[in-house]
């Protein structure tokens, strides 16, 4: 996928409304100023849902976790959330409701506004937004299908001794996107990053699992991944579906030699890899055991998996 179609991809289609510390305001005056602290310094705290249309109107996937996480981002960098988590939630959907969207990506953040500059944030009032806007998944229609081609970054993955990979931070991605950038610019789909020890972390904004022998394999969040919310839910439908999940640390030669390999996300959602660094995982398209876990996930997300009923939200 080249540079250009990546970005006419993720062009954002504008929804009515976006709700800005308590209020819902139409998308376009939704502004800040341009001496906005986290504009400058990177510290902030966002999530990324998706919301999902079921027979019983939109259900949010998992929101009451999303906003622990962004709970947890918020306490692992010293901001204070001025709303609660219920307030959070609750937003989220007025949010939804205003926009009377079926199906949607839904962004969180919390950021240091206006009013003081300098590195220290103190005095500096904590703004939130969520605005939500329809998006296809990630890495394209066909990437589900057929699976996308990554290649190992140049670009190592944040240590924790230099910012907290646990916590959606703003200054975070900065680390992701040279990742994907320079996956585009050599001709990947997306990267994925090592950590300082040459072990498999994540992608930029995914998670990854490898297929070996009918066992599915995992970095540990000890790796620096993320703790994924899909990572998790696809190691619960693998566990009631009796395939067995290892967390263990991987090395690039691990992933070459898999039978199956891909990405989990709340944007790429289940993702086949069919092709690591020019090395054909498997047969080089998406394997039987990632086609069973999409069919189940999608399925789930969507309402029509009654034992996962727990992780939606509706709307209404
Ligand atoms: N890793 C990173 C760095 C991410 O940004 C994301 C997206 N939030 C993920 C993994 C996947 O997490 P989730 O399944 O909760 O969306």
């Amino acid at each position: 996928m080249s540079v250009i179609v990546f970005l006419v991809q993720m062009s954002l289609t504008p929804t009515k409304y976006i709700w800005m510390n308590g209020k819902l305001v139409p998308w376009a005056k939704a502004k800040i100023h341009v001496l906005t602290h986290t504009l400058h310094y990177g510290m902030g705290v966002f999530e990324g849902i998706r919301c999902y249309r079921t027979d019983r109107g939109p259900a949010v996937f998992r929101l009451k976790d999303h906003i622990r996480r962004l709970e947890n981002s918020a306490r692992l960098v010293g901001m204070k959330l001025p709303y609660s988590a219920s307030r959070l939630i609750r937003a989220t959907k007025e949010t939804i409701k205003a926009n009377s969207i079926q199906e949607c990506y839904i962004r969180p953040i919390a950021f240091y506004g206006y009013g003081v500059m300098g590195l220290n944030p103190e005095g500096s009032k904590v703004d939130v937004a969520i605005a939500v806007w329809p998006w296809g998944t990630y890495l394209g229609e066909e990437g589900l299908r057929k699976g996308v081609r990554a290649k190992i970054s140049r670009w190592r993955r944040i240590h924790p001794s230099i910012l907290p990979p646990q916590a959606k931070v703003v200054a975070n991605y900065a680390n992701s996107i040279l990742a994907k950038v320079d996956a585009l610019e050599s001709g990947f789909d997306e990267a994925i990053l090592l950590n300082l020890d040459g072990k498999i972390t994540e992608g930029p904004g995914e998670n990854v699992f490898l297929v070996k022998g009918g066992r599915l394999l995992t970095p540990p969040i000890s790796s620096g991944a993320l703790s994924g919310i899909t990572r998790d839910s696809v190691i619960k439908i693998a566990q009631d579906e009796g395939i067995e999940c290892e967390e263990k640390d991987l090395s690039p030669e691990d992933l070459y030699t898999a039978d199956e390999a891909f990405f989990t996300g709340t944007a790429a959602e289940i993702t086949p890899i069919r092709e690591v660094d020019g090395h054909k995982i498997g047969g080089g398209t998406r394997g039987p055991i990632t086609e069973r876990l999409q069919h189940i996930y999608f399925n789930a997300v969507r309402g029509g998996e009654p034992r996962y009923r727990s992780w939606l939200d509706y709307v209404k």
